[in-house]
Protein backbone atom coordinates (compact mmCIF):
# COMPACT_ATOMS: atom_id res chain seq x y z
CA UNK A 1 0.00 0.00 0.00
CA UNK A 2 2.06 3.47 -1.26
CA UNK A 3 1.26 6.05 1.26
CA UNK A 4 0.34 9.41 -0.20
CA UNK A 5 0.54 12.80 2.09
CA UNK A 6 -2.28 14.63 1.22
CA UNK A 7 -2.06 18.42 2.60
CA UNK A 8 -5.05 20.14 3.31
CA UNK A 9 -6.26 16.55 3.48
CA UNK A 10 -9.12 18.07 5.59
CA UNK A 11 -10.01 20.36 3.22
CA UNK A 12 -12.94 20.26 0.70
CA UNK A 13 -11.05 18.60 -2.46
CA UNK A 14 -8.63 17.42 -0.02
CA UNK A 15 -11.30 15.49 2.07
CA UNK A 16 -12.77 13.78 -1.11
CA UNK A 17 -9.56 12.90 -2.66
CA UNK A 18 -8.72 11.36 0.82
CA UNK A 19 -11.98 9.07 0.32
CA UNK A 20 -10.89 7.78 -3.16
CA UNK A 21 -7.33 7.12 -2.56
CA UNK A 22 -8.42 4.86 0.34
CA UNK A 23 -10.82 3.19 -1.58
CA UNK A 24 -8.45 2.60 -4.86
CA UNK A 25 -6.43 0.73 -2.00
CA UNK A 26 -3.51 4.12 -1.52
CA UNK A 27 -2.57 5.11 2.24
CA UNK A 28 -3.65 8.34 2.37
CA UNK A 29 -2.02 10.60 5.52
CA UNK A 30 -3.63 14.18 6.09
CA UNK A 31 -1.28 16.93 7.19
CA UNK A 32 -3.68 20.04 7.84
CA UNK A 33 -3.52 22.98 9.80
CA UNK A 34 -7.09 23.36 10.27
CA UNK A 35 -7.08 27.19 9.55
CA UNK A 36 -10.20 26.48 6.91
CA UNK A 37 -11.15 23.04 7.60
CA UNK A 38 -12.93 21.98 10.83
CA UNK A 39 -11.97 18.34 12.95
CA UNK A 40 -15.38 17.02 12.59
CA UNK A 41 -14.15 15.94 8.77
CA UNK A 42 -12.33 13.22 10.43
CA UNK A 43 -15.25 11.49 12.14
CA UNK A 44 -16.92 11.89 8.65
CA UNK A 45 -14.39 10.38 6.72
CA UNK A 46 -14.06 7.43 9.82
CA UNK A 47 -17.94 7.02 8.81
CA UNK A 48 -17.47 7.03 4.91
CA UNK A 49 -14.11 4.40 5.42
CA UNK A 50 -14.89 2.19 8.23
CA UNK A 51 -11.25 3.33 10.10
CA UNK A 52 -9.47 6.27 11.00
CA UNK A 53 -7.27 8.28 8.83
CA UNK A 54 -3.89 9.25 9.46
CA UNK A 55 -4.30 12.90 10.49
CA UNK A 56 -1.23 15.20 11.58
CA UNK A 57 -2.00 19.01 12.75
CA UNK A 58 0.78 20.77 11.11
CA UNK A 59 1.17 23.72 8.85
CA UNK A 60 3.19 22.89 5.56
CA UNK A 61 4.94 26.10 6.06
CA UNK A 62 6.69 25.30 8.87
CA UNK A 63 9.73 23.17 7.53
CA UNK A 64 10.67 21.52 11.07
CA UNK A 65 7.02 20.13 11.64
CA UNK A 66 6.88 19.16 8.15
CA UNK A 67 9.89 17.18 8.23
CA UNK A 68 8.57 15.63 11.52
CA UNK A 69 5.57 14.09 9.41
CA UNK A 70 8.17 12.72 6.80
CA UNK A 71 10.17 11.55 9.61
CA UNK A 72 7.07 9.60 11.46
CA UNK A 73 5.41 8.05 8.44
CA UNK A 74 8.49 7.25 6.80
CA UNK A 75 8.26 5.93 3.18
CA UNK A 76 6.24 8.45 1.44
CA UNK A 77 5.23 7.57 -2.61
CA UNK A 78 3.76 11.06 -3.45
CA UNK A 79 2.44 14.08 -2.12
CA UNK A 80 -1.35 16.02 -2.84
CA UNK A 81 -0.59 19.32 -2.18
CA UNK A 82 -4.34 21.19 -1.49
CA UNK A 83 -3.58 23.25 1.24
CA UNK A 84 -3.68 26.65 0.33
CA UNK A 85 -6.28 29.81 0.87
CA UNK A 86 -8.44 29.86 -2.03
CA UNK A 87 -11.17 33.12 -1.80
CA UNK A 88 -10.36 35.60 -4.24
CA UNK A 89 -11.88 38.55 -2.52
CA UNK A 90 -9.99 37.73 0.65
CA UNK A 91 -6.30 37.32 -1.74
CA UNK A 92 -6.97 41.12 -2.44
CA UNK A 93 -7.75 42.48 1.29
CA UNK A 94 -4.93 40.13 2.47
CA UNK A 95 -2.62 39.53 -0.67
CA UNK A 96 0.28 38.92 1.90
CA UNK A 97 -1.03 36.43 3.44
CA UNK A 98 -2.27 34.59 0.56
CA UNK A 99 2.06 34.93 -0.82
CA UNK A 100 3.15 33.88 2.71
CA UNK A 101 0.94 30.69 2.30
CA UNK A 102 0.38 29.30 -1.06
CA UNK A 103 3.30 30.18 -2.04
CA UNK A 104 5.38 29.28 0.99
CA UNK A 105 3.68 26.14 1.97
CA UNK A 106 4.79 24.95 -1.80
CA UNK A 107 8.70 26.05 -1.01
CA UNK A 108 8.65 24.43 2.29
CA UNK A 109 7.52 20.92 0.68
CA UNK A 110 9.64 21.14 -2.29
CA UNK A 111 12.72 21.89 0.05
CA UNK A 112 11.95 18.67 2.50
CA UNK A 113 10.42 16.01 -0.45
CA UNK A 114 13.73 15.73 -1.80
CA UNK A 115 15.21 15.24 1.95
CA UNK A 116 12.91 12.18 2.45
CA UNK A 117 13.77 11.08 -1.10
CA UNK A 118 10.39 11.63 -2.13
CA UNK A 119 9.80 12.42 -5.86
CA UNK A 120 6.50 12.68 -6.81
CA UNK A 121 4.30 15.40 -6.72
CA UNK A 122 0.64 16.10 -7.50
CA UNK A 123 -0.34 19.94 -7.63
CA UNK A 124 -3.43 21.82 -7.12
CA UNK A 125 -3.56 24.04 -9.20
CA UNK A 126 -7.04 25.99 -11.43
CA UNK A 127 -8.03 27.46 -14.55
CA UNK A 128 -7.95 31.05 -13.11
CA UNK A 129 -4.32 30.79 -14.34
CA UNK A 130 -5.72 31.26 -17.81
CA UNK A 131 -7.18 34.64 -16.76
CA UNK A 132 -9.47 36.03 -19.65
CA UNK A 133 -9.08 33.18 -22.12
CA UNK A 134 -8.94 34.81 -25.72
CA UNK A 135 -10.35 31.40 -27.28
CA UNK A 136 -13.05 28.64 -25.71
CA UNK A 137 -12.57 25.97 -24.31
CA UNK A 138 -9.39 26.44 -23.13
CA UNK A 139 -6.82 23.71 -23.87
CA UNK A 140 -3.33 23.48 -21.67
CA UNK A 141 -1.94 25.42 -24.07
CA UNK A 142 -3.92 28.21 -24.11
CA UNK A 143 -1.25 31.06 -23.01
CA UNK A 144 -1.60 31.98 -19.40
CA UNK A 145 -2.79 35.65 -18.77
CA UNK A 146 -1.97 37.76 -16.31
CA UNK A 147 -3.93 36.93 -12.83
CA UNK A 148 -7.16 39.25 -11.63
CA UNK A 149 -6.27 38.38 -8.00
CA UNK A 150 -3.39 37.77 -5.71
CA UNK A 151 -5.07 34.45 -5.66
CA UNK A 152 -4.54 34.07 -9.42
CA UNK A 153 -1.10 35.29 -9.00
CA UNK A 154 0.11 32.45 -6.15
CA UNK A 155 -1.28 29.76 -8.75
CA UNK A 156 0.53 30.91 -11.40
CA UNK A 157 3.82 31.40 -9.47
CA UNK A 158 3.26 28.19 -7.86
CA UNK A 159 3.12 26.76 -11.22
CA UNK A 160 6.30 28.45 -12.25
CA UNK A 161 7.92 27.54 -9.45
CA UNK A 162 7.30 23.65 -9.93
CA UNK A 163 8.70 24.41 -13.68
CA UNK A 164 11.87 25.92 -12.42
CA UNK A 165 13.07 23.16 -9.52
CA UNK A 166 11.84 20.46 -12.06
CA UNK A 167 14.32 22.17 -14.23
CA UNK A 168 17.28 21.86 -12.37
CA UNK A 169 18.92 19.07 -12.98
CA UNK A 170 20.12 18.07 -9.37
CA UNK A 171 16.68 17.43 -8.95
CA UNK A 172 14.18 14.48 -9.52
CA UNK A 173 11.06 15.70 -8.89
CA UNK A 174 8.48 14.43 -11.09
CA UNK A 175 4.91 16.91 -10.60
CA UNK A 176 1.16 16.68 -12.11
CA UNK A 177 -0.16 20.08 -12.06
CA UNK A 178 -4.14 19.35 -12.07
CA UNK A 179 -5.91 23.16 -13.09
CA UNK A 180 -9.37 22.36 -11.51
CA UNK A 181 -12.30 24.08 -12.70
CA UNK A 182 -15.27 24.74 -10.54
CA UNK A 183 -15.55 21.45 -8.11
CA UNK A 184 -19.30 21.34 -6.87
CA UNK A 185 -21.45 18.72 -4.71
CA UNK A 186 -20.62 16.41 -1.79
CA UNK A 187 -19.86 12.75 -1.72
CA UNK A 188 -22.96 10.78 -2.14
CA UNK A 189 -22.49 9.72 1.72
CA UNK A 190 -23.23 12.95 2.46
CA UNK A 191 -20.57 12.32 5.72
CA UNK A 192 -18.45 14.79 3.74
CA UNK A 193 -18.80 18.27 1.62
CA UNK A 194 -17.63 21.70 1.60
CA UNK A 195 -18.05 23.54 4.52
CA UNK A 196 -17.56 27.34 4.03
CA UNK A 197 -17.03 29.25 7.23
CA UNK A 198 -18.85 32.67 7.14
CA UNK A 199 -20.99 33.36 4.13
CA UNK A 200 -19.40 31.71 0.99
CA UNK A 201 -17.96 33.32 -2.05
CA UNK A 202 -18.48 30.39 -4.19
CA UNK A 203 -22.23 29.74 -5.75
CA UNK A 204 -23.47 26.42 -5.64
CA UNK A 205 -23.05 26.43 -1.23
CA UNK A 206 -24.54 30.35 -1.42
CA UNK A 207 -27.49 28.85 -3.32
CA UNK A 208 -27.92 25.95 -0.72
CA UNK A 209 -27.60 27.93 1.83
CA UNK A 210 -29.78 30.53 0.87
CA UNK A 211 -32.52 27.53 0.03
CA UNK A 212 -31.97 26.20 3.44
CA UNK A 213 -33.24 29.45 4.41
CA UNK A 214 -29.55 30.73 5.85
CA UNK A 215 -29.00 33.18 3.31
CA UNK A 216 -32.14 35.50 1.97
CA UNK A 217 -31.53 35.67 -1.61
CA UNK A 218 -29.05 34.71 -4.18
CA UNK A 219 -27.47 37.89 -5.93
CA UNK A 220 -26.59 36.80 -9.55
CA UNK A 221 -23.26 38.71 -10.64
CA UNK A 222 -24.74 40.20 -13.44
CA UNK A 223 -26.74 39.27 -16.82
CA UNK A 224 -25.25 41.72 -19.05
CA UNK A 225 -22.10 39.10 -19.98
CA UNK A 226 -21.84 37.95 -24.00
CA UNK A 227 -23.05 34.21 -22.88
CA UNK A 228 -26.13 32.80 -24.20
CA UNK A 229 -28.38 34.27 -21.16
CA UNK A 230 -25.98 37.20 -20.17
CA UNK A 231 -24.67 35.20 -16.99
CA UNK A 232 -21.21 33.64 -16.62
CA UNK A 233 -20.07 30.32 -18.06
CA UNK A 234 -18.24 28.01 -15.97
CA UNK A 235 -17.39 24.23 -16.07
CA UNK A 236 -18.79 22.60 -13.00
CA UNK A 237 -17.47 19.73 -11.91
CA UNK A 238 -18.45 17.15 -9.22
CA UNK A 239 -15.94 17.21 -6.02
CA UNK A 240 -15.99 13.27 -6.35
CA UNK A 241 -15.01 13.07 -10.31
CA UNK A 242 -11.87 15.70 -9.59
CA UNK A 243 -11.09 13.88 -6.60
CA UNK A 244 -10.83 10.44 -8.94
CA UNK A 245 -8.15 12.70 -11.05
CA UNK A 246 -5.84 12.74 -8.24
CA UNK A 247 -6.28 8.93 -7.97
CA UNK A 248 -4.80 8.15 -11.22
CA UNK A 249 -2.63 11.19 -11.46
CA UNK A 250 -0.77 9.66 -8.59
CA UNK A 251 -0.61 6.29 -10.31
CA UNK A 252 0.81 7.57 -13.75
CA UNK A 253 3.55 9.35 -11.01
CA UNK A 254 4.01 6.03 -9.37
CA UNK A 255 4.52 4.29 -12.37
CA UNK A 256 6.94 5.82 -13.50
CA UNK A 257 4.46 6.88 -16.86
CA UNK A 258 4.93 10.40 -15.90
CA UNK A 259 7.93 12.65 -17.87
CA UNK A 260 10.57 13.27 -15.49
CA UNK A 261 9.53 16.85 -14.99
CA UNK A 262 5.40 18.60 -15.40
CA UNK A 263 2.43 17.45 -16.91
CA UNK A 264 -0.32 19.96 -16.80
CA UNK A 265 -4.31 18.69 -16.91
CA UNK A 266 -7.31 20.95 -17.04
CA UNK A 267 -10.03 19.15 -14.80
CA UNK A 268 -13.09 19.92 -16.17
CA UNK A 269 -15.97 18.51 -17.86
CA UNK A 270 -15.60 20.06 -21.23
CA UNK A 271 -19.00 21.70 -20.57
CA UNK A 272 -20.07 25.22 -20.01
CA UNK A 273 -23.21 26.08 -17.66
CA UNK A 274 -24.15 29.55 -17.13
CA UNK A 275 -25.06 30.65 -13.58
CA UNK A 276 -28.93 30.89 -14.50
CA UNK A 277 -28.58 27.29 -15.45
CA UNK A 278 -27.18 26.57 -12.62
CA UNK A 279 -30.03 27.83 -10.92
CA UNK A 280 -32.72 26.50 -13.27
CA UNK A 281 -30.79 22.59 -12.58
CA UNK A 282 -30.32 23.51 -8.61
CA UNK A 283 -34.73 23.96 -8.46
CA UNK A 284 -34.69 21.15 -10.36
CA UNK A 285 -32.74 18.53 -8.34
CA UNK A 286 -33.96 19.95 -5.18
CA UNK A 287 -37.69 20.59 -6.07
CA UNK A 288 -37.15 23.76 -4.51
CA UNK A 289 -37.36 27.33 -5.79
CA UNK A 290 -34.71 29.69 -5.23
CA UNK A 291 -34.84 33.21 -4.10
CA UNK A 292 -32.57 35.25 -6.55
CA UNK A 293 -32.12 38.76 -8.17
CA UNK A 294 -29.56 40.11 -10.71
CA UNK A 295 -27.33 42.40 -9.41
CA UNK A 296 -24.14 43.80 -10.46
CA UNK A 297 -21.04 42.13 -11.83
CA UNK A 298 -18.30 41.27 -9.45
CA UNK A 299 -14.93 42.93 -9.63
CA UNK A 300 -12.13 40.26 -11.53
CA UNK A 301 -14.36 37.41 -13.02
CA UNK A 302 -13.82 36.43 -16.36
CA UNK A 303 -17.42 36.24 -18.89
CA UNK A 304 -16.42 32.81 -19.59
CA UNK A 305 -14.26 29.81 -19.00
CA UNK A 306 -14.45 26.00 -19.69
CA UNK A 307 -11.86 22.89 -20.46
CA UNK A 308 -11.35 21.17 -23.44
CA UNK A 309 -10.82 18.14 -21.19
CA UNK A 310 -9.41 15.77 -24.02
CA UNK A 311 -6.02 15.50 -22.34
CA UNK A 312 -6.74 14.45 -19.11
CA UNK A 313 -9.20 11.67 -21.23
CA UNK A 314 -6.45 10.63 -23.75
CA UNK A 315 -3.18 10.82 -21.36
CA UNK A 316 -4.97 9.62 -17.65
CA UNK A 317 -8.25 7.89 -18.96
CA UNK A 318 -9.88 10.68 -16.87
CA UNK A 319 -13.94 11.71 -17.78
CA UNK A 320 -16.08 12.80 -15.53
CA UNK A 321 -19.29 10.66 -14.55
CA UNK A 322 -21.82 12.96 -13.03
CA UNK A 323 -24.33 15.61 -14.53
CA UNK A 324 -24.75 18.85 -13.24
CA UNK A 325 -28.19 17.46 -12.07
CA UNK A 326 -26.43 14.78 -9.66
CA UNK A 327 -23.90 17.06 -8.61
CA UNK A 328 -26.44 20.00 -7.08
CA UNK A 329 -28.58 17.04 -5.70
CA UNK A 330 -25.30 15.76 -3.70
CA UNK A 331 -25.21 19.42 -2.84
CA UNK A 332 -28.62 19.88 -1.61
CA UNK A 333 -28.57 16.65 0.42
CA UNK A 334 -24.96 17.70 2.23
CA UNK A 335 -26.49 21.11 3.29
CA UNK A 336 -29.76 19.35 4.37
CA UNK A 337 -27.38 17.31 7.07
CA UNK A 338 -26.06 20.46 8.23
CA UNK A 339 -29.31 22.24 8.85
N1 LIG B 1 -21.78 33.87 -8.49
C1 LIG B 1 -22.95 34.58 -8.33
N2 LIG B 1 -23.40 34.84 -7.06
C2 LIG B 1 -22.73 34.40 -5.95
C3 LIG B 1 -21.54 33.66 -6.12
C4 LIG B 1 -21.10 33.41 -7.41
O1 LIG B 1 -23.57 34.99 -9.31
O2 LIG B 1 -23.18 34.70 -4.83
C5 LIG B 1 -21.29 33.57 -9.84
C6 LIG B 1 -19.94 34.19 -10.14
O3 LIG B 1 -20.09 35.51 -10.62
C7 LIG B 1 -19.39 33.23 -11.17
C8 LIG B 1 -20.01 31.89 -10.80
O4 LIG B 1 -21.10 32.19 -9.95
O5 LIG B 1 -19.85 33.56 -12.45
C9 LIG B 1 -19.05 30.99 -10.06
O6 LIG B 1 -18.48 31.71 -9.01
P1 LIG B 1 -17.60 31.03 -7.89
O7 LIG B 1 -17.18 32.10 -6.93
O8 LIG B 1 -18.30 29.84 -7.34
O9 LIG B 1 -16.35 30.45 -8.69
P2 LIG B 1 -15.27 31.18 -9.64
O10 LIG B 1 -15.67 30.82 -11.03
O11 LIG B 1 -15.30 32.64 -9.37
O12 LIG B 1 -13.99 30.53 -9.26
Amino acid sequence: MSKILVTGGAGYIGSHAVVELAQAGYEPVIVDDFSNSKESVLAGLRAILGRDVPCHHVDCGDAEALRGVFRQEGNIAGVIHFAAFKAVGESVQKPLAYFHNNVGSLLTLLQVMPEFGVENLVFSSSCTVYGNPDALPVTEATPTKPATSPYGRTKQMCEDIVHDVSGASSNKLRTILLRYFNPIGAHASAKIGELPLGTPNNLVPFITQTAAGIREKLTIFGDDYATPDGTNVRDYIHVVDLAKAHVVAVQRLLDRKAPDTVETFNVGTGHGNTVLEVVQAFEQASGQQLNYSIGPRRPGDVPAIYADATKAETVLGFKTETSLLDSLASAWKWQQTLG
